[in-house]
């Protein structure tokens, strides 16, 4: 199991079920060699944590669950363009891959005011080479976003 489209797959299916229960839809899977070691869905409403983002949770548990701190051999997946909290995130793990399913860019209105930010203008910044693939299950993930019935804040 290592197609892009395949654990995209897992990380829809994680922000589909955080979406039944009341939370924001977002989802993160983090694999190595096609092996999921991470799997997580956003809990900031059931947390009432800011910080409990899909994304971070995953890197937590990866780092947790493999005894280091770095990620660097390890894929990361993500519904949606991360935030910058959650790329800092990917950044401080080491991780250098990075697959996504929407992208802030086309979600209009829906997606947060992030101004010019994106994941290529932050990895420019910080000097982080970062491999980035994009539009892997594209419309699955934007329909998470754009059938969402409230508008997203941090
Ligand atoms: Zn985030």
């Amino acid at each position: 199991m290592d197609d892009h489209e395949t654990l995209m797959d897992i990380a829809l299916a994680e922000a589909r079920a955080g979406r039944e229960l009341g939370e924001q839809p977002f989802g993160a899977v983090i694999a190595s060699q096609g092996r999921v070691i991470a799997q997580a869905r956003s809990l900031k409403v059931s947390s009432s944590d800011s910080t409990a983002h899909s994304e971070l949770l995953a890197i937590r548990a990866a780092t947790t669950g493999l005894g280091r701190r770095t990620l660097d051999d390890c894929i990361f997946y993500g519904t949606c363009e991360p935030c910058p909290m959650c790329l800092g995130a990917m950044f401080n793990a080491g991780l250098k891959h990075l697959i996504l399913g929407a992208r802030l860019r086309d979600l209009g209105d829906i997606a947060f005011a992030f101004n010019d930010y994106s994941v290529e203008r932050f990895a420019e910044l910080v000097g982080w080479d970062l491999t980035l693939v994009e539009g892997v299950r594209q419309q699955e993930c934007e329909a998470l976003y754009a059938d969402a019935a409230v508008k997203f804040s941090r």
